[in-house]
């Protein structure tokens, strides 16, 4: 039995045998979390990374977590930018990049999540945030076998935990 849970923290520091990077398709670091995540594991990160040769919006490709002790990988997934495609196809995309990080996660029993394209790719947090509990509940649903026993969505600031937190009470 898989729970999905949210909680306010700094995912470099959140225990969980996966946490997940939201990237950009370069997969070589930037700003955001992804910075945050190259400065807490370290430069070796940033090797794995150049090896990966990138990834399209919607993959996801998995690392060591390197400097990162609470962590034992890191899946690095490349978000929709929300105003470069038409709605539909941003939350297609945006799910797509939870199921393709939980698919990389099987064998471990956790899995962490910031809330992927909600900074500089603005995407809404409102709608990322359905979008995020609809594919995640959607996955657990169609792997009732799976090694993972919890989800959880690490929001960054006190509004976004409550904005996921009603995500979890309304969506279907
Ligand atoms: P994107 O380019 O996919 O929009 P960002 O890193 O700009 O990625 O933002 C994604 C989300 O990650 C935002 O909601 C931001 O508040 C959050 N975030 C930034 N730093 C951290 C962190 N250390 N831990 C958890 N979430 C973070």
């Amino acid at each position: 039995m898989t729970s999905i849970e949210a909680v306010l923290a700094d995912i470099t520091r959140f225990s969980s045998d996966v946490i997940v990077n939201a990237a950009n398709s370069s997969l070589l670091g930037g700003g955001g979390v992804d910075g945050a995540i190259h400065r807490a594991a370290g430069p070796r990160l940033l090797e794995a990374c150049r090896a990966l040769g990138g990834a399209h919006t919607g993959e996801t490709k998995l690392t060591d977590a390197f400097g990162i002790a609470t962590a034992k990988k890191i899946a690095h997934t490349v978000g929709p930018v929300y105003a470069a495609y038409p709605q539909s196809e941003a939350a297609r995309l945006l799910a797509e990049c939870y199921r393709s990080s939980l698919e990389l996660a099987e064998g471990y029993q956790s899995i962490a999540f910031p809330a992927i394209s909600t900074g500089v790719y603005g995407y809404p947090m409102e709608a990322a945030s359905l979008v995020a509990v609809a594919a995640i509940r959607e996955w657990i649903a169609g792997h009732p076998t799976t090694t993972l026993q919890t989800v959880t969505l690490v929001a960054h600031s006190e509004n976004d935990l409550r904005v996921l937190e009603r995500a979890l009470f309304s969506a279907p």
